[in-house]
């Protein structure tokens, strides 16, 4: 299985909540209203991709290795 890496660019990210509520072991919001990555094992492979394809600003990346 490939593995992958995920990269969020905290700059670009406008605090909307997207990710979070679809993947929110993965992703939360922090006092400043940006989204705090934090990691993926707990949650799965197709809630980040939603999670990325869902982000208004696309600032969430998969980078496959
Ligand atoms: S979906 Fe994108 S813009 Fe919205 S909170 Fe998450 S990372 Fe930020």
């Amino acid at each position: 299985m490939t593995k992958k890496e995920i990269y969020v660019d905290r700059l670009h990210c406008k605090g909307c909540g997207a990710c979070e509520e679809v993947a929110p072991e993965a992703f939360r919001l922090d006092d400043s209203e940006k989204v705090d990555y934090l990691g993926d094992d707990k949650t799965s492979p197709e809630k980040i991709e939603m999670a990325a394809n869902l982000c208004p600003t696309k600032c969430i990346e998969i980078i496959e290795e």
